[in-house]
């Protein structure tokens, strides 16, 4: 697909049911009555319209495995809990995907790929015990969760943590060594990239030294992994670049 043929598509909102695939109702109820700004966490902060962005952010998402697109959402999901928010993070948008692909669309194995700077603990957690959902993390590490460290996986949950430091030649690396097998040995129907950019090296949260060619590269060695693919944004913190990042990332992971 050429850039300038990109089709842009507004999502539509994720039922209830949805989203209760992932998250529990009480967390949900909270969410959906706050009255006024309130902090969920340290650092996230959601207010009277959260709910409706978490529906329509997890509904884009459904959308994008639907087409094969890159859900360009906020706010992030990676870090969200069964029970509760964390990171700037509400509700797991790559997970409740995971689950709309499997139950909906009747996709049996989903692979997640978690190029965010950060470890998604949220997705691992959601999917610690479930043999039909691969997850694999590249991460700076020791860093923010503080999970994903050497050690911490089991057979379907695989985590590289990363250095700081590390820019696109590491990252290329890795994946080709740890990402690459993990997904190749576990043969999905369904690869969802949950697609950070805070590794970038203009990023102002982490310390990583990725480049935009280097997004490029990461998404296009994604192509070939999977029948399906789609991608959902995670982090990303520098405004001036984010745009162009997500531009080179689906470069790559277009035909
Ligand atoms: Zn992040």
């Amino acid at each position: 697909m050429l850039l300038d043929e990109l089709e842009v598509v507004e999502g539509r909102p994720a039922s209830r049911e949805q989203i209760e695939r992932c998250h529990s109702a009480a967390y949900l109820d909270r969410l959906e009555t706050l009255a006024v700004p309130t902090l969920l966490d340290l650092d996230t902060v959601a207010t009277e319209s959260s709910y409706d962005a978490v529906l329509l952010a997890a509904g884009c998402t459904l959308g994008a495995v639907d087409r094969g697109g890159f859900a360009l959402v906020r706010p992030p999901g990676h870090h969200a809990l069964t029970e509760r928010a964390m990171g700037f993070c509400l509700v797991n948008n790559a997970a409740v995907a995971a689950r709309y692909a499997q139950a909906e669309l009747g996709l049996g194995r989903v692979a997640i790929f978690d190029w965010d700077v950060h470890h998604g603990n949220g997705t691992q957690d959601i999917f610690w015990d479930d043999d039909t959902v691969l997850y694999v993390s590249m991460h700076q590490w020791p860093y923010y969760p503080g999970t994903g460290g050497p050690g911490e996986e089991n057979e379907t949950t695989v985590n590289v943590p990363l250095p700081a430091g590390c820019g696109d030649e590491e990252y290329l690396s890795a994946f080709d060594e740890r990402v690459a097998p993990a997904l190749q040995a576990f043969e999905p129907d369904l690869l969802l990239v949950s697609a950070g950019f805070d590794a970038h090296v203009d990023d102002p949260l982490a310390g990583m030294r990725v480049t935009a060619p280097g997004f490029r590269e990461l998404g296009r060695r994604c192509r070939v992994l999977a029948p399906r693919l789609a991608a959902v944004l995670e982090g990303g913190y520098e405004p001036r670049t984010l745009p162009v990042l997500v531009r080179y990332a689906l470069e790559g992971l277009s035909e």
